[in-house]
């Protein structure tokens, strides 16, 4: 029987990305290979339960919602986490996966919408981003680029020139919550007539850094 180790399942608004604001179901896997300075969610880079898929499939059922987000930690880093996915679609949730951008996102089912990251210099995980990854991407899918400062917003300039990000999908600037101005980060958007959407995260702008929220 297929199973997962799950930090949390919870109910909460979606702060970010394409479906910001939803009612959502939340699925937190445990674990996570990579150490991002900013991380806030360190609690599930250990721990957790096991849990079956149809358990987590009933758990997310009890919040009656159409959209859930699959999270970590890295998510993918448990390869359960493929069968999972597709089952959410099967069961007809709109169905969204966040991901750091460093593990092959290539049998991810078409129908979920991946949000992934792409690490800046400032989170000190910049060597992990799988550039073989933007291959499978879709409009559907979006790229974020969480900024801590000028010099990370400079890099992530060149950035999507080099790799022409803005022509796989939508490119989110994220500023790292408490570490770059967010009205700053909008300034520096306009002024160089970015192609790119601004983010700010809702959820922490509510509730703080709260687990489960
Ligand atoms: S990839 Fe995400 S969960 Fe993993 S350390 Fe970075 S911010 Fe934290």
């Amino acid at each position: 029987m297929k199973r997962l180790r799950i930090t949390e399942i919870f109910y909460s608004l979606q702060g970010e990305a394409r479906s910001v604001g939803w009612p959502t179901a939340f699925v937190r896997l445990t674990g996570c290979p990579l150490r991002c300075h900013y991380c806030d969610t360190e609690y599930a880079f250990q721990g957790g339960r096991w849990m079956a898929l149809d358990g987590i499939l009933d758990a997310v059922a009890e919040f009656g919602v159409r959209h859930v987000t699959v999270t970590g930690g890295e998510p993918l880093a448990q390869s359960a986490c493929l069968g999972l996915l597709t089952r959410l679609c099967d069961a007809g949730y709109e169905v969204s996966l966040e991901t750091s951008g460093a593990l092959d996102i290539s049998a991810v089912d078409r129908r979920v919408i991946k949000v992934m990251d792409w690490k800046t210099p400032g989170s000190g995980e910049e060597a992990r981003n799988l550039s073989t990854n933007l291959e499978h991407l879709s409009s559907q899918d979006q790229v974020k680029l969480v900024l801590c400062n000028r010099h990370d917003y400079d890099w992530a300039k060149g950035v999507l020139e080099r790799h022409r990000l803005t022509e796989y999908c939508e490119v989110l600037f994220s500023p790292s919550y408490e570490q770059l101005s967010p009205t700053d980060l909008a300034d520096w958007i306009l002024a160089d007539h970015l192609p790119v959407r601004m983010q700010i995260q809702l959820h922490k702008y509510l509730w703080g850094e709260e687990p489960g929220r």
